[in-house]
C-alpha cells in the first residue's frame, strides 16, 4: 500500500483519513472512531465500546494500513474472520486468516506472504494464537499491534464468556512493544473494567460510544395472533432483508412455514438443524437468495450483513443486552430500519421455566433481574431509545425520539392516568406498604382469595376499586408506576411502597403514563426519516441490487461485500454517467472502482436510457447517519393554534386536557417550528431580562448552572423558552 508513511514518523489521523477515502471510499471518521484510531496510532492500549454497526472494524483496520508491520486481530468465530477478510480483500487490502479450516499448504502459503511482509492484517482465533509455535512465529514477524475483537468474551460477567479468551492476558508480557486494543459492543461498566484488567492493559484509554441507534425504529407490541403479526410486518418489508427471532426451535419452524405459505422466501436456523443445513440457510440469506431468516438466538453472532432492514422478535428476549445485540443487527449501514418486539406475559413465564431448568439453577437472581428489566422495557410507555440508552448508563436528552412507538403515539394511553394512579397508590397505602405487586393487584381487583380475607384486606376501602379492569391490568399499571418511579419495590420480599414522587402524585402532582391493557394499536406507520430514499429511483435500486446479487454469487461472497445498500441508493439517486463520477460515490474505493465500477455504470446507463432518467444528480441529501431529530406529534400540532392565539401553558393544558409538562413540550415544538422570536406571552419581561443578562452561566448549553444560580426561582421552562426565541431571532 502506498500510503504508508516512512517508519521514522508516527502516522497521523490525516494519514488514516486518506486511507479511509482511498480504500473504503468514505469521507470522514465517525467521532469515536477518530479517537480510537488515534490511540492505535499512538500505540496506547485501549478499549473501544461501540454498539453494533458503530464501525469498530475500521478502528483497527485503517490504522493497520498506516503503520509498519502486521496487525494481529483476535476474533472468536471462523465465520466472522472469513467475512472480514473477504471484505478487506474486496477493498484491496492484503489480509488473511489462520484457523483450523485451512489446509497445511494454505497455511504455508500465508506464512510465506507474512515473511515477505505483505500481510497487513492477520486474523486468528485465540486458541490458535496462543499455541507456542504461533507465539514464537509472531515474535519473529513484525507485529504492529493486537486488536481483540468481541473482547467481552474475556469476561465471565459478560454474556458470552469464552474461556479461551482468558489466555490473551499473556500478550502484554510476550509482546511488550506491541499495543493491545480491545473492541466490544457490550457496555456495562463492570464488564469494561474486567476486560481491561483481564488483558492487563497498561493505563488503557477507554472510549465508550453513543449507545443510541437513531436509525432504528423500535416498537414493542403485545402478542395477539403472533404469526399474523409477524407476517404483517414481513409483508410490509417485502423485498428487504429481515431476521425473525423466536424463543424456541418449534416456534422457528412454525413461523418459517407460515411465511413460506405467504410466498415469502424464509429459511429456518436453529441449533437442532444439521451444520450443513444451517450453513446453507445462512449463506442463502447473506447472498440474498432469501429475504428472511427465522432463527433462535443461535443465529447472528458473526453475521456482518449490513443491510438487514428489520428485526422482529416473535417473543421477548431474556435481557436488554440480548435485545440490544439482536435488534442491533438491523441497519448496520446506518440506514433506517425497524425493530419490532412482539411480547406477552407468557414469554416471561417461559424464560423463568428455562432458567430454573438450567445448570446454575441455584443462583439465577441476576438472570431474573435482567428478565425483569426486559419485561419493564416492553411494558412501560417510555421512549424506547431513552429506556435502552439509560439502561446502559448513558443519558438521553431528546424529549421525542421520533423513532419509537411511544414517541410516535402508537401506544394507547389511558385517558386519566392521574385518577387511576391515585386509586392504585391509595391501595398500596391501605395495605400499609407491606405487600408485593401480586397481592396489591389482587386487592385492587377485588379478588376472593382466602389470604386476602384472612388479612382483612377485603374490608379496605380500596378493595375492588379496579374490579372492572381485573388483576392483570392492575399488575400492569403497578409495574408501570414502579418503572416511572412513583412506586418503589424493595427488600427481600419485594414489597411496594410510595416514593416521594408517588406521594406528590396522590395530590395530583405528576405526569404518569399508563397504557390501555390489551392489544397495541396495529398498522404501525413507517417512521424514522426516510430521507435516505429521497431522490432514489427505486426501480434502478432494484436493478442494481440484482446485479450485486449476481456478482456476489459469482465470487461466492456476501452481497454487501460488493457494495452496501447506502452506496446502491447513492448510485440510484445520483445516476453517474462516467467512471470518474462513479468514483465520487460514497463507499466506492479504488479497488472496488476497478472491480465493479464498469459493471455498475453499464447497469445505470441501461436503466436510465430506457427510463429516460436525468443523470449526475447532485447529492443534496445527507444519507448517513440518521440524526436524532425532533418530530412533532399530532397532539402537539393541535396545540399550535392555541399558542398562536397567545394562550398560556396553563390555558392550553386546560383546553386540551393534558398535563402541564406535556404542554410545555408542545410549546417548545411550536416555538421551534414557527420560529417565534417573542417570548412575552409565556415569560414576563423581568424574568426574560434576568435570563438574558446571565447567559454566561450556561455551560455547553446546559441550563442547570443558571437554574441553580437563581435558586430555582426561574423555571427551566422559562429559560428554555427565552433561549429558543433568542436562537430563532439569530437564525
Ligand atoms: P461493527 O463492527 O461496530 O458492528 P462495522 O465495522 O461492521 O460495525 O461497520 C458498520 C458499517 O458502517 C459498515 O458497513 C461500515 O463499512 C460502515 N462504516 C464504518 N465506518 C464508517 C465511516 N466512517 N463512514 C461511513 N461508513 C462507515
Ligand atoms: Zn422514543
Amino acid at each position: 500500500m502506498k500510503m504508508r508513511p516512512s517508519s521514522s514518523s508516527v502516522p497521523t489521523l490525516e494519514n488514516a483519513q486518506a486511507v479511509l477515502r482511498e480504500v473504503w471510499g468514505y469521507d470522514a471518521f465517525r467521532p469515536l472512531q477518530a479517537d480510537s484510531i488515534e490511540s492505535v496510532l499512538q500505540q496506547k492500549d485501549s478499549l473501544t465500546v461501540l454498539p453494533t454497526g458503530g464501525g469498530k472494524s475500521i478502528c483497527f483496520q485503517a490504522p493497520a494500513l498506516c503503520v509498519d508491520g502486521m496487525a494481529v486481530v483476535v476474533s472468536p468465530l471462523i465465520s466472522l474472520m472469513k467475512d472480514q477478510v473477504d471484505a478487506l480483500v474486496s477493498n484491496g487490502v492484503s489480509s488473511a486468516f489462520i484457523n483450523s479450516t485451512l489446509s497445511l499448504s494454505e497455511k504455508r502459503d500465508i506464512a510465506e506472504q507474512i515473511d515477505r511482509g505483505e500481510i497487513k492484517l492477520l486474523y486468528v482465533a485465540p486458541e490458535g494464537l496462543l499455541s507456542d509455535r504461533m507465539l514464537d512465529y509472531l515474535k519473529k514477524s513484525n507485529v504492529s499491534f493486537f486488536a481483540i475483537d468481541e473482547a467481552h468474551c474475556i469476561s465471565a460477567w459478560g454474556h458470552d464468556f469464552r474461556p479461551e479468551y482468558r489466555g490473551l492476558r499473556i500478550l502484554k508480557h510476550e509482546f511488550p512493544h506491541a499495543s493491545v486494543h480491545a473492541f466490544t459492543a457490550t457496555a456495562s461498566g463492570p464488564v469494561r473494567d474486567d476486560i481491561v484488567s483481564q488483558l492487563g492493559l497498561a493505563d488503557a484509554k477507554v472510549m465508550v460510544g453513543d449507545f443510541d441507534r437513531p436509525n432504528l425504529t423500535y416498537r414493542m407490541i403485545r402478542a395477539n395472533k403472533r404469526l399474523q403479526q409477524v407476517a404483517d410486518i414481513v409483508e410490509k418489508h417485502r423485498g428487504e432483508s429481515g431476521i425473525v427471532y423466536c424463543i424456541s426451535r418449534k416456534e422457528v419452524e412454525r413461523t418459517a412455514l407460515a411465511l413460506e405459505q405467504m410466498n415469502c422466501t424464509a429459511l429456518a436456523y436453529h441449533a437442532g438443524m444439521s451444520d450443513r443445513d444451517r450453513k446453507a440457510n445462512q449463506d442463502a440469506f447473506i447472498k440474498e437468495k432469501c429475504d428472511v431468516i427465522v432463527a433462535t438466538v443461535a443465529f447472528g453472532m458473526g453475521i456482518d450483513k449490513s443491510n438487514v432492514r428489520y428485526v422482529i422478535h416473535s417473543g421477548m428476549p431474556k435481557s436488554i443486552e440480548h435485545y440490544q445485540q439482536e435488534s442491533g443487527r438491523a441497519g448496520r449501514d446506518s440506514l433506517e430500519s425497524e425493530c419490532v418486539l412482539i411480547y406477552s406475559g407468557g414469554d416471561v413465564v417461559t424464560w423463568k421455566r428455562i432458567m430454573e431448568g438450567g445448570d446454575n439453577a441455584h443462583d439465577n437472581s441476576g438472570a431474573l433481574r435482567s428478565l425483569e428489566a426486559m419485561n419493564a422495557l416492553c411494558t412501560s410507555p417510555v421512549c424506547r431509545h431513552k429506556a435502552i440508552v439509560e439502561y446502559f448508563g448513558q443519558t438521553y436528552t431528546s424529549d421525542n425520539c421520533g423513532a419509537c412507538d411511544v414517541c410516535l403515539e402508537e401506544v394507547e394511553l389511558v385517558e386519566d392516568p392521574i385518577t387511576l394512579s391515585q386509586k392504585i397508590l391509595s391501595g398500596v397505602i391501605r395495605t400499609q406498604e407491606r405487600f408485593g405487586i401480586a397481592h396489591n393487584a389482587k386487592v385492587l381487583a377485588g379478588s376472593n382469595e382466602k389470604r386476602i380475607r384472612d388479612l382483612g384486606h377485603d374490608q379496605l376501602s380500596t378493595f375492588g376499586l379496579l374490579a372492572d379492569e381485573g388483576v392483570a391490568a392492575a399488575r400492569l399499571w403497578i409495574d408501570q408506576l414502579i418503572q416511572q418511579g412513583y412506586l418503589l419495590q424493595t427488600g427481600e420480599y419485594q414489597t411496594i411502597s410510595l416514593s416521594e414522587s408517588g406521594r406528590r402524585l396522590i395530590r395530583r402532582d405528576g405526569n404518569p403514563k399508563l397504557t390501555v391493557p390489551g392489544v397495541s394499536k396495529s398498522s404501525p406507520r413507517r417512521s424514522v426519516s426516510v430521507d435516505s430514499w429521497d431522490g432514489v429511483d427505486r426501480g434502478l435500486f432494484a436493478a442494481l441490487r440484482e446485479l450485486r446479487s449476481r456478482l456476489a454469487s459469482e465470487r461466492n461472497v456476501p452481497a454487501y461485500i460488493i457494495f452496501g445498500d447506502a452506496t446502491l441508493r447513492e448510485f440510484a439517486r445520483c445516476r453517474p454517467d462516467s467512471i470518474e463520477r462513479v468514483a465520487l460515490i460514497k463507499g466506492v474505493g479504488e479497488k472496488k472502482l476497478e472491480d465493479f465500477g464498469l459493471a455498475f455504470l453499464e447497469a445505470i446507463n441501461d436503466y436510465c436510457t430506457t427510463a429516460n432518467l436525468q443523470r449526475n444528480v447532485s447529492t443534496v441529501v445527507k444519507v448517513e447517519p440518521v440524526q436524532k431529530r425532533e418530530v412533532i406529534r399530532p397532539n402537539a400540532f393541535a396545540s399550535f393554534e392555541h399558542f398562536r392565539a397567545g394562550a398560556s401553558i396553563e390555558e392550553v393544558a386546560e383546553k386540551m386536557g393534558r398535563a402541564k409538562s406535556t404542554v410545555t413540550g408542545y410549546l417548545q415544538s411550536f416555538l421551534q417550528n414557527e420560529k417565534i422570536t417573542d417570548s412575552s406571552a409565556w415569560v414576563d419581561e423581568q424574568t426574560k431580562t434576568k435570563i438574558l443578562s446571565h447567559l454566561h452561566l450556561l455551560e455547553e448549553g446546559k441550563m442547570k448552572p443558571m437554574y441553580e444560580f437563581f435558586n430555582g426561582e426561574i423555571s427551566y421552562e422559562s429559560i428554555r423558552i427565552v433561549l429558543t426565541c433568542k436562537r430563532n431571532a439569530e437564525s
